[in-house]
């Protein structure tokens, strides 16, 4: 069969009854019918699965489908078996009976998709290797990350497929990745050529703010108000917190419970409940509530304590107004869940990774610009418009032409060749005189001294507004070196213009917010 949009539009309609595709899903399976190696990253919901699925039935042979956890295969299974589509999954929790059967359709090509766990791979490789393979799709594919936030050992092995399989297309998904993970992905399946489809992850119905977190409790009753009686999450660190919380917007009249893994099953699953069917609108918990839960109407969000990483962040927020409509998601930032988060990583194996996106957070909670923006920078996906449904864009600080500061700064990272953190380039730029400079030779390039009469701390920050901006990168995984984006090559080169906030500004900022 051809791979022609009226055959792929046919197949939706027989196999899967859809009229019509979601952003992106033509285009990816357009490529992997023509046999690309694919990177396919799609929030949570984008409809990933199809992306192979359809493929996997427009084309002789079987679909190899690599999926990482059970419970995932099966429901995936189930469903294309309730579609009329022959699919089995592999797993070493099956009775050996059923495992030998499925290997039998396997090798007599009666499946269309053949779902295994990583684990299980390295024993069916002769027998995959006899199959007719029409394409291989790694499902959830950040776990073959050491930076992504669910690495799974087994996925690393998968990076001899490539060398296997040469001519069979590979199509990588993932819903949380951020760009360097993103990289990551395809340098480790040997994919590195890959077609990348970035779907946006912009959810232009949620109101992002970031608050100070002082006298949180009582900010929050403020907050709550008529919003109260709707739907809503409060996250916070710790069981205790939770239990404290919870217990304060009770005695303030509102119906909330804590959630948290000290409940036993039966509670968990009770308050769950009452919170899907509204009898509960106000759930306080720690991180291990949401997910799984298909609740459309959750109205705000909070976070109590700043979570550890933006994907986590991402994630939580994300499950305030899945149905479309508006909802208001608050994060508390102070720089004491810093310490705490920071306290959590250390002598853990990737302290290193960890330490650098919470650097990141931090970086978000402290934005002087659109928050959108610095959000969805941290995916890889740039907004060309501030969004104007922010804290920021609706009580924006002052901001100044800093079109000079930021050449400065873009040239003398070209100049490191990109090799250097935020730190380094301070140093070079107000012309420090330390030994980490010296050893470098940094003295004899031209930037160096380039911005003597701004203090360490503005310079800073005027940095951190420019990695918020997206007009330079940070590579946590390499030591946290900056990298010019696309943006930094405009400014450098054609001229274009940047505002930032002034650095005095941002100082009467900080205290106006902190007293309030
Ligand atoms: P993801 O894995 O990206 O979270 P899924 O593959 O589970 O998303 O798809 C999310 C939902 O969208 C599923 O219910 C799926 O059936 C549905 N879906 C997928 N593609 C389409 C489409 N083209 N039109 C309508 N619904 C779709
Ligand atoms: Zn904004």
């Amino acid at each position: 069969m051809t791979s022609t949009t009226s055959s792929i539009t046919q197949l939706l309609k027989t196999h899967f009854g859809y009229d019509s595709f979601k952003p992106n899903q033509e285009a990816i399976i357009n490529d992997v019918l023509s046999g690309k190696d694919t990177l396919a990253i799609m929030p949570t919901g984008g409809g990933k699965s199809l992306c192979y699925q359809l493929p996997a039935l427009a084309k002789e042979g079987t679909a190899l489908v690599i999926s990482p956890l059970i419970a995932l295969m099966k429901d995936q299974v189930d469903a294309l078996r309730a579609n009329g589509i022959t699919a089995a999954y592999y797993n070493s929790s099956q009775p050996e009976e059923e495992q030998q059967h499925v290997l039998q359709q396997l090798t007599k090509g009666e499946l269309s998709l053949f779902y295994v766990a990583p684990e299980s791979l390295p024993n069916l490789r002769h027998t995959i290797s006899t199959i007719t393979l029409n394409l291989i799709a790694v499902d959830e594919a950040h776990c073959i990350s050491a930076w992504g936030h669910d690495f799974r050992p087994a996925y690393t092995k998968l990076g001899s497929l490539k060398q296997e399989f040469p001519q069979i297309p590979i199509i990588a998904l993932t819903a949380t990745a951020d760009k360097a993970t993103q990289d990551d992905i395809s340098k480790q399946l040997n994919i590195s050529h890959a077609k990348k489809h970035l779907a946006s992850f912009d959810r232009q119905n949620l109101f992002l703010d970031v608050r100070p977190g002082q006298s949180r409790i009582k900010q929050i009753l403020k907050f709550l108000g008529p919003r109260g009686a709707q739907s809503g999450i409060i996250y916070c660190l710790s069981r205790k917190s939770t239990e404290k919380l919870a217990q304060k917007l009770k005695q303030a009249g509102y119906k909330a419970k804590a959630y948290h893994a000290g409940l036993s099953p039966e509670d968990r699953a009770n308050i769950q409940e009452d919170f899907v069917n509204d009898t509960t609108p106000i759930i306080v918990a720690t991180i291990a509530f949401g997910m799984g839960i298909d609740k459309s109407n959750v109205r705000w969000v909070i976070h109590y304590n700043m979570p550890k990483n933006i994907e986590g962040y991402y994630q939580e927020i994300g499950r305030a107004g899945r149905d479309g409509l508006k909802a208001h998601t608050l994060l508390f930032y102070s720089y004491a869940d810093v310490i705490q988060l920071r306290r959590f990583t250390e002598g853990t194996a990737t302290e290193e990774f960890q330490l650098a996106k919470l650097e990141r957070m931090q970086h978000y909670a402290e934005a002087l610009s659109c928050r959108r923006k610095a959000l969805l920078n941290y995916f890889g996906e740039h907004l060309t418009k501030d969004c104007g449904y922010c804290d920021v864009c609706q009580n924006p600080p002052k901001y100044v032409d800093g079109t000079v500061i930021a050449q400065k700064v873009c040239s003398a990272v070209a100049r490191v060749k990109e090799q250097e953190g935020v730190t380094m380039i301070v140093d070079v730029l107000r012309g420090a005189k330390n030994a980490q400079v010296f050893d470098k030779g940094y003295q004899h390039i031209k930037t160096y001294g380039a911005i003597n009469n701004v203090s360490w701390n503005d310079l800073q920050q005027y940095i951190i507004q420019l990695i918020n901006l997206g007009v330079l990168e940070v590579y946590f995984h390499e030591n946290g070196r900056l990298v010019l984006t696309p943006l930094a090559k405009a400014i450098l080169f054609e001229g274009q213009n940047i505002q930032l906030a002034h650095t005095e500004d941002v100082k009467a900022l900080k205290d106006a917010k902190t007293t309030k």
